[in-house]
């Protein structure tokens, strides 16, 4: 089968994969270079802990989702995880059910006692009092060399094809066709819109106005010669317990530690670029200034603002099945980049056909949204003449 995917993010990457692994020719077609240094994916890192509180179902995905980064490193033969484990901020009393879900679903976790925490990791910041679990299978993807394995593998592959800077305007979901920006028709036995933030520009109204725009900055920091070994020796933390949501990324693989919040994230109306607003930067650098012993603005050495888009009813992915093999992928903030290879397997079974794979997430298993009672069936979404 022939599969034409727009956008060369992590999710349409890893679903080429997928693809050409199984025997499919796959086209894809990026509205800039591919990878792009603007897209959600592109970034230093992005952290995959297994831990969803009260879900052991996503938390099992979660576990399945490290072993399957760790196959595609030799698949790709580049390595991109580093499985520096996790710590994630609980309170006390809630610790041990934490303990038991991530165990149950075939992890390792360790318990830290606020007293643990403050000997273990005083450089890092944690909310006075909290308490922490401890996830082995666990750890930071280096993002952007991800997606650089990615396109270097299939770049090469007599299967795939590449197109940067060739916009897809429009879908046919009944003809499994793009239309690109230049005129150009993309014809394909199936079609994959993975757009991240953009995914709106090409859906229909009913389906865009289910998402919802965030945009997010983090910021980027080199820590001081004294304490580059404590960070070296620090997993990567979800939560430091506090109530804006303050996380970070520890400086892994010769990488910045970076520093955000969800207290730093808000809805917006269109993707912007990256720079980070002023406001937005001293938020964070107050809010970490509050926190982590001796953190200076001088250890600034990066800003960014990052977007993505969420489900208005689930605040989670949206997988939109919009004709017969016809899929649109608008993947979520916070999970869509760990659980990209178990996505990329669902998306690629969905578009050739094969057997289901069962991932353990919704919607993957369950699209939320079909085609029937949504879409006119011609023309199925903006852009199409
Ligand atoms: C601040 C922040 C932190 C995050 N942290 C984590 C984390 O720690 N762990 C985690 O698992 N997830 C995390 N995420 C979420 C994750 O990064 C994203 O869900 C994921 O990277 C999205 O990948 P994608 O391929 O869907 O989109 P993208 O990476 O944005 O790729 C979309 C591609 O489509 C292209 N495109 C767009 N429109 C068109 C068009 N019309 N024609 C052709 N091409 C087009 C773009 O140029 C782009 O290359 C985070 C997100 C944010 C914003």
């Amino acid at each position: 089968m022939r599969i034409v995917l727009a956008g060369g993010g992590v999710i349409a990457l890893l679903t080429a994969v997928e693809c050409v692994s199984a025997g499919h020719e796959v086209v894809i077609a990026d509205q800039a270079d591919i990878p792009f240094s603007g897209a959600t994916s592109f970034d230093r890192h992005r952290v995959l802990r297994a831990l969803h509180r009260d879900d052991l179902a996503t938390t099992a995905a979660a576990v399945s989702a490290h072993h399957a980064w760790i196959d595609l490193e030799q698949v790709l033969a580049t390595s991109f995880y580093e499985q520096v484990g996790a710590l994630t901020a609980v309170a006390a009393r809630q610790a041990p059910a934490a303990q038991e879900l991530l165990i149950a679903a075939g992890s390792k976790a360790e318990v830290f006692g606020a007293d643990d925490l403050a000997a273990e990791f005083p450089h890092a910041g944690f909310a006075p009092g909290t308490g922490a679990v401890f996830e082995a299978h666990a750890g930071v993807l280096l993002a952007d060399r991800v997606l650089a394995a990615c396109a270097g593998w299939l770049r090469w592959h007599a299967h795939a094809e590449l197109h940067p800077h060739r916009k897809v305007i429009g879908v046919d979901a009944g003809r499994a066709e793009v239309r690109l920006a230049d005129g150009e028709v993309l014809k394909g036995d199936a079609v994959l819109l993975a757009a991240g933030p953009w995914s709106r520009d090409l859906l229909a109204p009913e389906l865009s106005r289910e998402l919802v725009l965030h945009r997010q900055t983090m910021l980027y920091c080199d820590v001081p010669p004294a304490d580059a070994a404590a960070w070296a020796a620090t997993p990567a933390i979800t939560s430091l317990g506090t109530p804006g949501g303050a996380w970070l990324v520890p400086p892994v693989a010769g990488t910045p530690l970076k520093l955000s919040a969800a207290s730093a994230c808000r809805v917006v109306d269109e993707v912007g670029g990256g720079v980070a607003p002023s406001w937005w930067r001293e938020h964070l650098i107050d809010t970490f200034a509050a926190l982590i012993p001796g953190f200076r603005r001088d250890w600034l050495v990066d800003t960014r603002d990052c977007h993505y888009l969420a489900r208005r009813s689930t605040l989670g992915p949206m997988l939109a099945v919009l004709g017969d093999r016809v899929l649109s992928y608008a993947a979520c903030g916070g999970s869509s980049f760990k659980f990209a290879p178990l996505i990329a397997r669902s998306l690629a079974a969905r578009l050739t056909g094969a057997a289901p794979v069962t991932t353990g997430l919704e919607p993957l298993d369950r699209p939320l949204v079909r085609a029937s009672g949504i879409h006119p069936t011609r023309p199925a979404l903006r852009g199409v003449s």
